[in-house]
């Protein structure tokens, strides 16, 4: 294509696209094995959303009581509600013990105990001897482990000399015409000119998409832009029904309170002070799983025993714990409750309410991270060039609702295994095959369309349209009824992104088109999300269908893939869960009613 845009162009072993937990576990990984390697990322790597972390990160390290991989392992399974492919858990369960002592001589401060060991604390649907005992798993750096964590992490992809492209804002894979990733076409937002980066492998590592909802714990820049791309590449996104609902958002605010309060002894009360969880989860209770929390609390307040005016949320009772511990193990928490709910938490509880907070749905991958898809009948077939990890991807190892702690986890044992499948396959410094000369046509057309638009409806307010319907009707509980309004709205909301009107048509820092190519990949990924729910008659995690109250593996035990083409047009197909384990070091396990 002839085109007004010059297209700078730059050539590396392999491109990571995000500088979170994830992307730069990757980055400096691949870095270290010698592959010469190239981070884009459209916010300053320590400001993406992994900074927010608070509670901690999974190992069954054993150092504040007894604890086992494979109980890890089992938890992890149970916690998916039997959706979580078992082999991709057995490697994450297995490799988070190396894994977090990896991050320790790397420099992560975590808290320490009185024996100077990795402070550990426990956190919800974490057990000992499958299912009877707490496990103390969650290692923490005090209430700032994501930040602890990310920091190290950039200093050690520093210290290995990988080059960052920062506030580089990627807009589309290079595909080539056997459907092989070869780069990604981006836009240096600070000077308004256009790069592509060809390599070997891409490494989508660009977070999740709560912002497809109204009220998310996540940040303003997770719109899932890797998931938008993979969609516009022609590649189905997996399990996107699954949206976990985080039981303490702050009410009004969303800001998170970590389960980790709950983990140090904080409790759920309604309007008569009750302890409800003991009701739900007679042993468990506070420390259940968040899909059963998060329902758990809906129904208190459905069934007028919420707190405040509105009756319309609950308290989080921190008031019995010595303000000493809180000072100590909750800094951050009381500073968020004191600046978004002017409670101080040892006097006052915080209020709270169920909110948007994880996507365990994502880009399809292996353990290994490499993008898989259904092809010719093979359920497993391997997107050559094109890698996911974190939270953009589903490996799946959260299947239908994710543990607490295991997000980290997942970042860094994901991240580190692309970077070993990739010194395996890629030899560096490899030449780069020719292009076709249109590659990157299609994108062009996209962005001059974006940069143009000149419809009736600005991109603030188609957005505000599609938060409010996916939090209406894609909630906490679901029913045929609203999934199929929502799946017409959002249809409608999809439609009404052709008359989107971008105010500003220079290139050089265009915060309106930025937001509209945001706006353009959630709008993908909320298709997704609703009409994949609206598919899944059962109840499974996260997904609570109240007309389908039962789990039903007979029809169900398998992974949605959702296809959404340039038209709208939505397409489902099945990948079947991996019901067997790398190892005989532990045992498949199979189904059964889970209960906390
Ligand atoms: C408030 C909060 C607290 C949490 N606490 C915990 C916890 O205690 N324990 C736990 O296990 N999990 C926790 N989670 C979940 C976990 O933190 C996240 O799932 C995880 O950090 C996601 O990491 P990531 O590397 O996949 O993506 P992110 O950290 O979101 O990073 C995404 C990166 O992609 C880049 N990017 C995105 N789009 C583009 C684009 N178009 N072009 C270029 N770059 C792009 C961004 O610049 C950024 O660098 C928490 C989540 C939240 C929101």
């Amino acid at each position: 294509m002839k085109t007004a845009y010059p297209i700078t162009e730059h050539k590396y072993d392999m491109i990571v696209v995000g500088a979170g937990g994830a992307g730069l576990r990757a980055t400096f990984g691949l870095a270290q094995k010698g592959l010469q390697t190239a981070c884009l990322t459209k916010v300053f790597p320590t400001r993406s959303h992994t900074v927010a972390a608070q509670g901690g990160i999974s190992a069954a390290l054993g150092n504040m009581g007894e604890d086992d991989w494979r109980y890890h392992f089992y938890d992890t399974i149970k916690g998916s509600d039997w959706l979580g492919d078992q082999d991709a858990i057995e490697y994450m369960c297995k490799e988070a013990i190396p894994a977090i002592i990896e991050l320790e001589h790397q420099g992560v401060p975590f808290s320490r105990t009185e024996d100077g060991r990795i402070y550990q604390r426990p956190f919800g649907g974490m057990t000992t001897h499958y299912g009877k005992g707490t496990a103390q798993r969650t290692c923490a750096a005090a209430d700032r482990t994501g930040h602890a964590i990310l920091h190290t992490l950039y200093q050690q992809s520093l210290k290995h000399d990988a080059r960052f492209f920062i506030e580089y804002f990627a807009l589309d894979l290079i595909m080539d015409e056997h459907g092989a990733c070869r780069g990604v076409l981006a836009l240096d937002m600070a000077e308004g000119t256009l790069h592509l980066f060809r390599a070997h492998g891409v490494v989508l590592a660009t977070g999740g998409y709560g912002r497809a909802y109204f009220s998310a714990t996540s940040a303003h820049t997770c719109t899932g832009d890797g998931g938008g791309m993979a969609l516009r590449a022609g590649l189905g996104l997996q399990d996107m029904e699954f949206v976990q609902f985080h039981p303490t958002g702050v009410y009004g605010a969303g800001v998170l309170i970590t389960e980790g309060v709950r983990g140090e002894g904080g409790i759920l009360r309604n309007d008569k002070g009750e302890r409800f969880m003991e009701r739900y989860a007679p042993n468990a209770k506070d420390l259940a799983s968040r899909d059963v929390v998060s329902r758990s609390m809906t129904i208190e307040i459905r069934e007028g025993r919420g707190v405040g005016p509105k009756k319309d949320h609950i308290h989080l009772d921190l008031t019995h714990l010595d303000p000493k511990d809180i000072h100590e193990k909750l800094p951050g928490i009381a500073e968020s409750a004191r600046i978004f709910a002017n409670v101080d938490v040892t006097k006052q509880p915080i209020p709270v309410i169920p909110t948007v907070h994880y996507n365990m749905g994502g880009i399809p991958t292996n353990y290994h991270g490499e993008v898989v898809q259904l092809k010719n009948g093979d359920p497993d077939a391997v997107v050559p060039g094109l890698y996911a990890i974190g939270e953009a991807a589903c490996v799946s190892v959260h299947g239908a609702n994710r543990l607490g702690s295991n997000s980290l986890l997942d970042l860094v044992v994901f991240g580190r295994a692309v970077a070993n499948r990739c010194a395996e396959t890629i030899k560096p410094g490899q030449s780069h095959s020719r292009l076709a000369e249109d590659a990157c046509d299609k994108s062009l057309a996209n962005l001059d369309r974006l940069r143009n638009a000149n419809g009736g409806t600005p991109t603030a307010a188609i957005r505000d349209n599609m938060q409010h319907t996916m939090q209406a009707d894609a909630a906490v509980f679901r029913t045929g009824e609203t999934l199929g309004q929502g799946v017409e709205k959002i249809r409608e909301i999809n439609a009404s992104f052709a008359d989107v009107k971008v105010s500003d048509r220079s290139l050089v820092w265009n915060s309106d088109l930025i937001e509209t190519y945001e706006l353009q990949n959630l709008l993908g990924q909320a298709l997704a999300t609703i009409v994949s729910a609206e598919n899944r008659t059962e109840s499974r995690g996260a997904h609570a269908r109240e007309d389908f109250p039962e789990r039903d593996d007979q029809t169900w035990q398998k992974h949605t893939l959702c296809w959404v083409g340039d038209d709208g047009k939505t397409t489902i197909d099945y990948r079947p869960v991996h019901m067997y384990t790398l190892t005989d070091e532990v045992a498949v396990v199979p189904p059964k009613p889970r209960v906390y």
